[in-house]
């Protein structure tokens, strides 16, 4: 996979709620008023183009699309396609261990010392175990 990510990566006045709510360990989707989820960089409803949007808290559940190695980083990362439990599909990339297309992930939010709190995925469940094959 090549070209940017999609999830907001800085914080300014239509992120600031996204970044607060990652600080708080929430990840954070927009929702219509007819319920519709998309992601949360979207300034329009993705099914009915809705722009009155809101806030709403993900499940964190998902499962992997596609997944890239970017061996320009040292150690290389590892880019995650994730749909989510609700829908949207969310940029990110993998914390540990490895996955492979239609692999359960879990969302977890890391939180550097030095800079704003990110999603990234873990293979596997709420529970914690691995996926079964
Ligand atoms: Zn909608």
């Amino acid at each position: 996979m090549t070209g940017p990510t999609r999830a907001p990566a800085r914080r300014d006045e239509m992120t600031a709620t996204w970044f607060d709510a990652l600080g708080s360990g929430r990840l954070l989707l927009r929702a219509c008023p007819h319920g519709h989820m998309s992601r949360p960089d979207v300034l329009a409803c993705d099914v009915c183009g809705s722009v009155d949007l809101d806030w709403t808290e993900s499940s964190g559940r998902g499962s992997v699309v596609a997944r890239a190695v970017d061996h320009a980083t040292r150690p290389p990362t590892c880019l995650v396609v994730v749909v989510l439990a609700e829908g949207p599909w969310l940029f990110t990339r993998l914390d540990e261990g490895d996955v492979a297309r239609g692999d359960v992930v879990t969302v977890r939010i890391a939180a550097p010392g030095d800079g704003e709190a990110y999603p990234v995925v873990v293979p596997g469940g709420w529970d914690g175990s691995p996926q079964g094959h």
